[in-house]
């Protein structure tokens, strides 16, 4: 329940954020987004974060729809979580909005993939947000990529300015069972130092989700059982998670490297090599221009592509995690026949 004072600073803000956009719309032509963080920025300094209270749930903010679907089976009705981007949005390119800075703000905890996915739009948002307890180090920041087996960590030095999206190694790592689970270790520790209170309700809740995690790969597992071995193409290197804990091959990318377009030489060797190795998948995500997957497609006698969910969201009909991992798994088994 919001107290007394919160209600207060609701309504000078909404006060306050009108009478400057009117301001600055009179004024000048400065850009609505940027006259809105303005606002925001000074409504966020003039206001202080707020405490959690007795009966109130706790706000968490997320990047991702994974993240917001993981926080709420451990948080249950303890907490309230919003994603910053939909499950259909590329999380490597964020158009950030104002109303992110306000959220952050207000946030107890704020938990993000973490390694190089959202680092083109994350960072300034943290520092913007004027909020104490969700900055690196504190009890309300949660990287979930803490305790994962990183795959894919570049041999090479890469740079993001050069175009390349995994320069920490891959980020796609929620697109395994077993990493989810620790993922939501991550998400309880934070919960249990952020409101102790409740620590035994946030335990109970991700050891009854580890189980169903342990379900899903157990009968998933079962049923890719044939398809062991099994080699598809990818667009983006998005699948090495789901690959390695499945047993099929997605080394084969048609981006040349993660982020980069692929040259016309570069799409002739990846139509040469599925072609040798009788390779007819083409594994996409929603986010994808499916361009270069369509020409490469149609050089490959009997190719297929696949539009995979890979996050909550992605496609109308995954509503869950669970629903992404058995669906993209179905889609491979189907298109394998
Ligand atoms: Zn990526």
């Amino acid at each position: 329940m919001k107290n007394t004072n919160q209600k207060k600073f609701q309504i000078i803000f909404q006060k306050c954020n009108t009478a400057i956009c009117i301001l600055f719309n009179n004024k000048n032509g400065l850009s609505f987004i940027l006259k809105s963080i303005i606002v925001l920025s000074i409504h966020l300094s003039i206001f202080s974060t707020f405490p959690i209270h007795a009966n109130e749930k706790l706000k968490i903010v997320v990047t991702t729809t994974d993240l917001k679907y993981l926080a709420e089976q451990i948080g249950g009705e303890k907490v309230e979580v919003e994603s910053m981007i939909r499950g259909f949005d590329d999380p490597h390119f964020v158009m950030t909005r104002p109303d992110f800075l306000l959220k952050l703000n207000r946030a107890n905890v704020f938990c993000m993939i973490g390694l190089d996915l959202e680092i083109g739009w994350v960072p300034l948002l943290l520092e913007q947000s004027r909020n104490s307890l969700i900055q690196k180090g504190q009890n309300g920041y949660c990287d979930a990529s803490i305790g994962i087996n990183i795959l894919g960590k570049p041999t090479v030095a890469v740079d993001r300015s050069m175009g390349d999206l995994h320069i920490y190694g891959n980020p796609h790592y929620w697109l395994d069972p077993v990493n989810m689970i620790q993922m939501g270790f991550n998400i309880l520790n934070n919960l249990s130092l952020v409101d102790p209170e409740n620590e035994s309700y946030y335990k109970s809740n991700f050891v009854k989700f580890r189980s169903r995690m342990t379900e899903l790969l157990k009968s998933e597992m079962r049923k890719m059982q044939p398809y062991f071995g099994i080699k598809v193409a990818v667009f983006h290197q998005e699948f090495v998670y789901l690959a390695e804990r499945f047993k099929f091959n997605s080394n084969l990318s048609i981006e040349e490297r993660p982020g980069i377009p692929p040259s016309s030489r570069y799409l002739e060797n990846v139509i040469k090599t599925m072609n040798a190795q009788g390779i007819k998948i083409i594994l996409i995500s929603p986010v994808n221009n499916p361009k270069y997957a369509e020409y490469v497609a149609s050089k490959v006698n009997g190719a297929k592509i696949l539009v995979m969910p890979t996050s909550v969201g992605a496609l109308p009909e995954a509503k869950t995690y669970e629903d992404c991992i058995q669906i993209m798994l179905q889609r491979i088994r189907d298109a394998s026949e």
